[in-house]
């Protein structure tokens, strides 16, 4: 490292007091300091300042999805550094490696998603799938159609609209833009259906996406904005044939379908896109990010149909929107080696069976007492602890369970992410199947510490 700072971990800490942490109890921290220092990273793990060997069980952030230190990715981005650092995308502008990514992901989305603009994170993405909407609608005549319907249990970002479209709790205290957006109920049968069918549920879902379009009337209304597997929310599949029914009742009504596939992108449900290959919908916009690159550079776009684009770039009018950073060469770069690299190495196609392995073997942790739930597909999965099992009753926060059994398994030489009661899996989607036995055998004994001194 050529900055003179000593990275052993107090060395770190030390420097790192400036830091503000992202999504972190930051006076915990200013209490307990205790940070994890990663200092390097290879292929599925990553190494901490005390030495440790992690797997890293989190992907970074559910983006590593190619893998750590891929030298094919690494090496395209110092090339296109060494030969374009950097260039917009503004006005006339455009460089080779923008212009071959939107080419490339034009291919990989389903159906008419031909038309692609970049951004440079999730929330950015999303934002942007909301702009372009209301501009759409305004060239259209129609301006007072704007509201956004997202569900209970959403995430899609940390900006002001992204995060009104994000669940309200995870902005409680804290002030948002929210007055366009209505949020559906979560479709998370396990907890809100009751004793109903998963079928039974999902008629309740529809109605009330009925019953909202009839109270705020359709004319009002742009689009709803859904993840084809909720992540940050704690994990959750929606009932079988979800997103295909309510995107038919938005259709009937003109309110167009956003899926954010900013973690379910890119192989990690076992396709480059989730929303038409698992889930069997075709949406008007997806946004994704992450696993565009595998997180080696910022990097997001909001692709969207043939028909939005042709309303947007019709006579007339200005396109009021853009990040300076929005198809940075490098980050291009980035997501060409690494959509290059996946589909040499057939990482989707892989995930298919190495990510049912993953969620067949995690699937048998239920057998514990204070597991309520397994949830997920492939390579992303939640786990869900329950104090009683029979009745679903939830431990109190201040238990912090999510936290202490992740820290077991980090003793153990995993990384997990806890959210409240939620553990949460989004490894790189490399692991062989000895190191997903590995990862099975870390949360079965970590569970079983914990259970124990419960
Ligand atoms: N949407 C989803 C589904 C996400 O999981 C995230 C980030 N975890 C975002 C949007 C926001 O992305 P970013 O943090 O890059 O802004």
């Amino acid at each position: 490292m050529s900055l003179d700072l000593d990275i052993s971990t107090d060395g770190v800490l030390t420097a790192d007091t400036n830091l503000v942490q992202s999504w972190a109890d930051l006076n915990a921290l200013k209490q307990s300091g205790a940070r994890t220092v990663i200092v390097s990273a290879e292929g599925a793990m990553v190494r901490d300042s005390e030495g440790n060997e992690l797997i890293d069980g989190i992907g970074g952030l559910w983006c590593v999805n190619a893998g750590h230190r891929r030298t094919e990715i690494i090496d395209a981005i110092k090339e296109q550094l060494d030969t374009l650092d950097f260039y917009s995308t503004f006005y006339n502008f455009t460089h080779p490696a923008a212009a071959a990514l939107a080419v490339k992901l034009a291919e990989l989305a389903p159906g008419t998603l031909n038309k692609v603009h970049f951004g440079n994170s999730g929330s950015v993405a999303n934002e942007t799938a909301i702009r372009i909407l209301h501009h759409y609608y305004n060239r259209l005549g129609q301006p007072q159609k704007k509201r956004i319907l997202s569900r209970h249990g959403a995430y899609h970002g940390s900006t002001n609209l992204a995060v009104a479209m994000t669940t309200p709790g995870y902005s409680e205290g804290w002030d948002k833009s929210g007055e366009l957006v209505h949020h559906l109920r979560c479709p998370h049968h396990w907890r809100e259906g009751g004793e109903m069918t998963e079928a039974e549920f999902l008629g309740v879902l529809k109605q009330d996406l009925l019953d909202t379009i009839q109270h705020y009337g359709a004319e009002t209304i742009a689009c709803m904005i859904a993840e084809p597997i909720m992540g940050a929310g704690g994990v959750i599949v929606p009932p079988e044939g979800y997103h295909t029914e309510m995107a038919a009742i938005c259709r009937a009504h003109d309110i167009k379908y956003v899926t954010d596939e900013v973690v379910t992108a890119f192989g990690r449900l076992g396709h480059f896109f989730a929303s038409k290959d698992v889930f069997g919908v075709q949406p008007d916009i997806i946004n994704t990010a992450k696993g565009l690159t595998s997180g080696y550079q910022p990097l997001s776009a909001t692709i969207m149909s043939d028909e939005i684009h042709e309303v947007i770039s019709g006579p007339g009018g200005m396109f009021f929107h853009g990040m300076t950073y929005s198809g940075h060469p490098a980050a291009a770069a980035a997501g060409l080696a690494n959509i290059a690299l996946m589909e040499r190495e057939q990482i989707p196609e892989r995930v298919r069976t190495s990510g049912k392995r993953f969620e067949a073997l995690l699937r048998q942790l239920e057998e514990f007492d204070i597991v309520g739930e397994v949830r997920g597909s492939h390579f992303m999965i939640g786990i869900e602890f329950v104090k009683d099992k029979a009745t679903k009753a939830p431990f109190a926060p201040e238990e912090l369970i999510g936290l202490r059994v992740a820290r077991e398994a980090q003793k153990r030489g995993l990384i997990a992410r806890p959210l409240g009661n939620i553990l949460i899996l989004s490894p790189t989607l490399i692991m062989d199947d000895a190191m997903i036995d590995r990862v099975a055998d870390i949360l079965r004994e970590s569970i079983a510490a914990l259970q124990s001194s419960l």
